[in-house]
């Protein structure tokens, strides 16, 4: 089998509803990088990038990627991933190129779970478990009574957890985290900053945060301060969770050798596809620390992610987006279910998901 083709298709969903979080930032659209692979067997492989800016992953891959893997065996996943990322004299350690090589390790997972007739979960010697704990991740700041009237909706939905995205400071963080805690009983309440908050202020909230029984503290700091991280984790007792701004096994080995993180969270889209994710997850067993996958993209990561995390005893809580977004459930060939707070696993060959034109037509960027 060779590979044929490598191409990507970009997409841009406007959000009715703005997703804000710290600082005052906010967002108004979610976009999308996929990767395309063709075979002169017919079959096509699907993955993603995670950018953010997706014309950078697009323009890595179609210039730089796909020169090297055209008229190449496309099972031959870990010399491709090598020659990506760390053949070359200047390589790419961080950011959009690991972000593009991800999408093109996805679908080349994807191409073999379809050769093998097997679900990708099967290759990497899962499923651990037949099914995942999703937790509901949204709870974008509005006002204190409108999150916990959403959150308690999560947990009414079966979800045993729930996150939300603070970080505008103690009392107004306090007053959502109060509500949101009293609307959901004891269900799991996880808290992300996204970088928001300099060493005092993460020290201040956190102390917070212990009060209401937060499950975990994501990314409180910016993801340079590793030992600020491991600082927060000697001083609070909520745990700390980062990592979706890290790639590669060598910068987790970093985060783990700090011991900055209780979860770790590498992103498949970007920390280096499910190569990468496999290894990482096989790193946090040796240090003891439990893998939460970042996972806030369309349903193709969303597979993605829900592969690795069958076939890892390091994984724990699956990152759900619950609010019926346009290309996230319609991208499977069978739109995952949810009973009893957990999530089948994809049954067809590969990822089992597809790019139906009638779900990412309209979102398609030229
Ligand atoms: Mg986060």
């Amino acid at each position: 089998m060779e590979i044929t083709d490598v191409r990507t298709e970009r997409i841009e969903v406007p959000l009715d509803r703005p997703l804000g979080v710290s600082r005052d930032r906010s967002l108004d659209a979610r976009g999308a990088a996929f990767v395309v692979v063709e075979t002169d067997a017919g079959i096509t492989g699907i993955g993603e990038g995670v950018g953010p800016e997706s014309y950078i992953v697009e323009r890595i891959v179609e210039e730089k990627y796909a020169p090297l893997l055209i008229g190449e065996d496309p099972l031959d996943i870990e010399r491709h991933w090598q020659s990506m990322v760390t053949d070359t004299v200047y390589q790419d350690r961080k950011g959009q190129g690991l972000s593009a090589a991800s999408g093109v390790d996805i679908a080349l997972w994807d191409i073999a779970g379809k050769h093998h007739g097997v679900p990708v979960y099967r290759l990497l010697g899962g499923p651990m478990e037949g099914s995942l704990k999703p937790y509901a991740s949204d709870l974008f700041w509005q006002d204190p009574e409108t999150m916990a009237e959403r959150a308690r909706s999560y947990v009414d939905r079966g979800f045993a957890g729930v996150k939300t995205h603070l970080g505008r400071g103690l009392d107004a963080d306090e007053a959502r985290v109060a509500a949101m805690r009293d609307a959901i009983g004891d269900a799991a309440l996880m808290v992300d900053m996204n970088c928001g908050y300099d060493r005092p202020e993460a020290r201040r909230v956190g102390r917070m945060l212990e009060e209401y029984d937060v499950y975990w503290y994501e990314e409180p700091l910016t993801p340079y301060d590793v030992d600020g991280l491991a600082a927060l984790r000697r001083e609070l007792d909520v745990p700390i969770a980062s990592g979706e701004n890290e790639y590669t096994k060598w910068g987790f080995h970093d985060l783990f050798e700090a011991d900055a993180v209780d979860y770790a969270m590498p992103d498949v889209m970007r920390c280096g596809g499910i190569t990468e994710a496999k290894k990482i997850c096989a790193l946090a067993e040796t240090y003891n620390t439990v893998c939460s996958p970042h996972c806030f993209t369309t349903g193709v990561g969303l597979a993605a992610t829900m592969h690795v995390m069958a076939a890892s005893p390091a994984c724990e809580w699956l990152e759900f987006d619950p609010t019926d977004f346009e290309v996230y459930e319609p991208l499977f060939e069978t739109p995952p279910t949810i009973a009893d707070g957990r999530i089948d696993l994809p049954e067809e060959p590969g990822l089992g998901v597809n790019l139906d034109e009638d779900v990412i037509g309209e979102f398609r960027v030229a």
